[in-house]
C-alpha cells in the first residue's frame, strides 16, 4: 500500500461514479478529468453527457467508443479516446489500462496504478469464460449483480447448445421465432445460435442491426442477418422461417405470429422453461446471463486476493450487494465493504 489511504483511492459515489485514483470517474459524473466507460449499457453511462462537457477526455474501448452513438450520445469528438485492451495510458500520475472482460461487445475492467504504486480496479459486469482477474490489487471494486448465494446457475455450460436447439426445434414446427434480450446479449445470442447450427436468417430492427454490425467488425461472428424492411427481411418474413431479434422493453408488434424466447438473468431454476402455449405459438424462457452466477462472483473475489474489497450496491440491490458481503466474510474470511451507504463514503480504513 503506498501513502494514499484506500478510502480515498477507490471509492462508489452516490451518484454511482466509480472513482479510481485522482483522474479518472467510471461509469458515472464526478468532476473528474477523464471519464471512463466500462460498456455501453445504460447503467453504465450515467451522466456521460454531462462528463461529455466536464471532462478533458472520454475514454473507453474502441467498440464502446463506437457504441455509444448508437445507444443515442452525441459526445465531442476531439474528447473521445478509444483505447485498446491492456495498454496503458498516462494522465498526470496516474495510469489506467483497460482489461479485457466477457459480457458485452467492448466490455472491460478499468485497472489504474497511482504514481506511489497502488493498484485499484473495478470488474464493470462480467462473467466467466473471457474475463481476466485483475490481481494484486490494493482494492478491488466488484459488480455483484448476482451476490446471493441461491443466485447460481449450476447449468451455465450447457445453456448455450439448450437455447440453439429450442430455437431450431420451434423454427422445424413451422414458426419464425422472436428472440427477447438486452443489446449485446442479442448479439452473443446469434453467435450462439449459429455456432449450434441454427441457419436460418436474422432479422433485426435497425439499433440491433447497427450494434450487430459493429460486434462483426469487432470480431464476433454472426452472419446471414438484415435490416428490417430491406428486401432480404421482407422476403425470409414471407418465407416464414427466420428468427426476429428484439430488445428485451420493445413493445412494438410484430406482423407477424412467432413463438417467443425471452433471455433472462433473472431465472435459476432450470436452463429453459416453457412459460405458455397457445393458437399463435410458444413462449420459452432462457436463463442466459451476461453476469457472473454467485459462484463466478465469489470465484473472482478468491483468485484476485485483493487487500480491499468494495461492492458495488449502486447497481445491484443493498440487499443483493450486503448478502455478498456477507458471504465473502463467512466462506473467504475476508471483510468486504458495501458502497455507496450512508457509512461508507466517509468512512476511513
Ligand atoms: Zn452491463
Amino acid at each position: 500500500m503506498g501513502q494514499q489511504k484506500s478510502s480515498e483511492l477507490a471509492k462508489v459515489t452516490n451518484s454511482g461514479a466509480i472513482l479510481l485514483g485522482n483522474i479518472f470517474e467510471v461509469d458515472s459524473f464526478a468532476g473528474k478529468p477523464v471519464r471512463v466507460v466500462s460498456h455501453f449499457h445504460s447503467d453504465h453511462t450515467i451522466l456521460l453527457s454531462k462528463s461529455g462537457k466536464f471532462a478533458s477526455h472520454i475514454l473507453a474501448t474502441p467498440a464502446t467508443i463506437e457504441a455509444l452513438p448508437l445507444m443515442g450520445f452525441s459526445l465531442p469528438e476531439d474528447k473521445l479516446l478509444p483505447l485498446e485492451y491492456g495498454r496503458s495510458i498516462k494522465f498526470g500520475e496516474d495510469s489506467l489500462v483497460l482489461v479485457k472482460s466477457s459480457h458485452v461487445i467492448g466490455s472491460a475492467q478499468v485497472l489504474v496504478e497511482t504514481v506511489d504504486g497502488s493498484r485499484v480496479g473495478y470488474t464493470g459486469d462480467f462473467k466467466f469464460p473471457g474475463t481476466k482477474i485483475m490481481s494484486d490489487l490494493d482494492v478491488l471494486i466488484i459488480d455483484a449483480t448476482y451476490g446471493e448465494e441461491t443466485m447460481v446457475r449450476p447449468f451455465k455450460n450447457e445453456v448455450d447448445i439448450l437455447f440453439s436447439d429450442l430455437v431450431s426445434e420451434l423454427l422445424s414446427k413451422g414458426k419464425p421465432v422472436i428472440v427477447k434480450g438486452y443489446h449485446g446479449k442479442l448479439q452473443e445470442a446469434m453467435h450462439i445460435m449459429r455456432r449450434f447450427g441454427v441457419e436460418a436468417p436474422f432479422i433485426l430492427p435497425e439499433k440491433v442491426y447497427e450494434l450487430t454490425k459493429l460486434a462483426e467488425k469487432h470480431g464476433l461472428k454472426v452472419g446471414n442477418y438484415f435490416r428490417e424492411g430491406s428486401e432480404e427481411a421482407v422476403e425470409a418474413i414471407k418465407g416464414g422461417w427466420f428468427v426476429y431479434l428484439n430488445h428485451a422493453n420493445s413493445r412494438k408488434k410484430t406482423p407477424f405470429v412467432a413463438s417467443e424466447v425471452v433471455l433472462t438473468g433473472w431465472f435459476f431454476s432450470s436452463p429453459l422453461k416453457k412459460i405458455y402455449e397457445n393458437g399463435s405459438g410458444e413462449r420459452w424462457v432462457v436463463a442466459l446471463s451476461d453476469h457472473a452466477d454467485f459462484e463466478d462472483t465469489l470465484y473472482y473475489v478468491e483468485e484476485a486476493r485483493p487487500k480491499k474489497i468494495l461492492i458495488d450496491a449502486f447497481r445491484s440491490s443493498r440487499e443483493i450487494a450486503e448478502a455478498f458481503a456477507k458471504s465473502v466474510l463467512r466462506r473467504l474470511g475476508k471483510e468486504a465493504v458495501v458502497m455507496p451507504d450512508s457509512h461508507g463514503i466517509e468512512e476511513e480504513d
